[in-house]
């Protein structure tokens, strides 16, 4: 009856875009979220056209088989790892810019695109895609929608909600809806775009999307590196940056245990003197003035030392640092990274209750933090396991989800629910909004077959 079914899979979209060979779907099972113990797909979908994906879609739903959707299957929550007996539905193969309209600052790009080349694309025409986490060379489009991806530069810009004007979904049954519009403004019934972003492919699959572009900088932004004695004095500057109505269009932060991770491998000399290290850029037209006010902000909190750069080769050369963080901290052992925000006047709470967390459960978390969005991505280092992850690392997670709530925050800033955030869910959301949530779900997807168990 199964490989009657695959067979006519395999009629609808193509011999050649169906795996089912456990050799070749093994490489579908897992995304960048060692945490999770994936399951065994029955199939691989290698979708290239949206015509692919509906015909799978449609499959799916008549032989009831779950679908996980998948782009650069970098997720760091669990969301795109396989489920016992699913279809695995690739949309990497989707990678066509459709339209890149400069003067209406628009681009239209297919779920597989990787955001790096979408900004690429948009640079040729002095523009720029401001959404940019730093998986930017490896996650796709339709990754950052679903999961609605934050990035360094999200602190000025927004977040990927913030740039998405459209979508073309497929739905389980294979319908392809088109959501939003090409327009500046725009308000004509429910934002269905807004409800797909994030949804983690729960509700349909995203093929293609309408994405805003922005000016592109002239000249690549100044950057200011600011070395603090304690976290607390680094997260207290942040504040007085925020606080002086100052609008950096960068402002990272790395704990000591980073930088010592950091220096262990680039030998970088940070002295005793630097427990915490500020990362800023401006890109405004007055970004020399913004950057030395931001210094001026950083000694008036007790920085011990605050460089800015004087050349475009030295600006990239700091703002390296801030990108070595987590390869150096893999280094060390298994990683789970985590992903609190808070109100960006409560980051020096949270840094505290971080640490406190750390030290009661007697485990190592290494903290790099998009400051100017309170987002906080404690990172867990233990050793490789089984199990994948020992009980206090999970103990400590659980006191930094609460605290982040207690401090009036959130569980996920970028990363998303997937698996490993959705025992806490109930508790951020409450009753009427998990009410909703599954009234959408089953109008949606009445038989449950889009991503379950990620999220609900
Ligand atoms: C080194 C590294 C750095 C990272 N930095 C950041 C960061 O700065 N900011 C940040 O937000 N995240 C970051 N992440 C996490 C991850 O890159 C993002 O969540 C990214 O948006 C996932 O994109 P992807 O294409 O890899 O999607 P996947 O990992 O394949 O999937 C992610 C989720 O989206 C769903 N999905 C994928 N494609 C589709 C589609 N076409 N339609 C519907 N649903 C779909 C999946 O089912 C899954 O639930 C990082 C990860 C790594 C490994």
């Amino acid at each position: 009856m199964m490989s009657n079914a695959l067979d006519e899979l395999r009629s609808v979209v193509g011999d050649g875009r169906v795996l089912s060979d456990p050799d070749a779907t093994e490489a579908y099972r897992r995304d960048e979220t060692p945490a999770v113990d994936p399951g065994h797909p029955r199939c691989v979908v290698l979708a290239s056209t949206t015509g692919d994906v509906a015909a799978a879609l449609a499959w799916a739903q008549r032989h009831l088989v779950p679908v996980v959707p998948r782009g650069g299957g970098t997720s760091l929550a669990g969301g795109a790892t396989a489920t016992d007996g699913c279809l695995v539905l690739s949309t990497a193969g989707l990678t066509a810019i459709r339209e890149l309209d400069a003067r209406n600052e628009i681009i239209v790009a297919e779920a597989g695109v990787l955001n790096a080349d979408v900004d690429r694309a948009a640079a040729r025409h002095s523009l720029m895609y401001p959404p940019d986490p730093s998986s930017f060379e490896i996650s796709t489009i339709g990754g950052n929608l679903a999961t609605n991806a934050g990035g360094l530069r999200c602190v000025k810009y927004g977040v990927t909600r913030d740039s998405v004007l459209g979508l073309e979904v497929v739905l389980p049954g294979g319908q392809i809806l088109r959501t939003g519009r090409r327009t500046v403004k725009g308000v004509t019934g429910y934002d269905l775009t807004g409800l797909f972003v994030g949804s983690e492919g729960t509700l349909g699959v995203i093929t293609s999307a309408t994405l805003r572009l922005r000016p592109r900088p002239a000249t690549y932004p100044p950057t200011l590196a600011a070395g603090f004695p304690s976290f607390g004095a680094a997260a207290r500057a942040v504040g007085a940056i925020l606080a002086a109505r100052q609008r950096p269009s960068l402002l990272e932060l790395m704990d000591s245990a980073t930088l010592r991770a950091i220096d262990q491998w680039k030998n970088t000399g940070f002295g005793a003197d630097v427990q915490a290290l500020l990362i800023a850029q401006d890109d405004g037209e007055q970004a020399d003035a913004a950057v030395a006010l931001m210094r001026d902000s950083c000694e008036r909190e007790g920085a011990t030392t605050a460089e800015v750069s004087d050349s475009e080769a030295e600006s990239r050369q700091l703002l390296e640092l801030r990108r070595l963080a987590y390869p150096a901290l893999e280094r060390l052992g298994a990683t789970l990274t985590e992903d609190v925000c808070v109100p960006r006047t409560r980051l020096p709470d949270m840094v505290q209750r971080i640490e406190r967390a750390a030290f009661r459960h007697d485990v190592f978390i290494a903290t790099v933090a998009h400051a100017g969005d309170g987002n906080l991505h404690p990172l867990f280092v233990f050793e490789r396991g089984p199990p994948a992850v020992p009980a206090p690392v999970w103990a400590a997670a659980d006191e930094i989800f609460r605290a982040a709530l207690e401090l009036g925050g959130t569980l996920t800033g970028e990363h998303g629910v997937g698996v490993i955030k959705r025992r806490w869910l109930a508790e951020e959301l409450g009753p009427e909004s998990m009410a909703v949530h599954h009234a959408i779900k089953r109008a949606l997807d009445p038989d449950g077959i889009m991503n379950p168990g990620k999220v609900l």
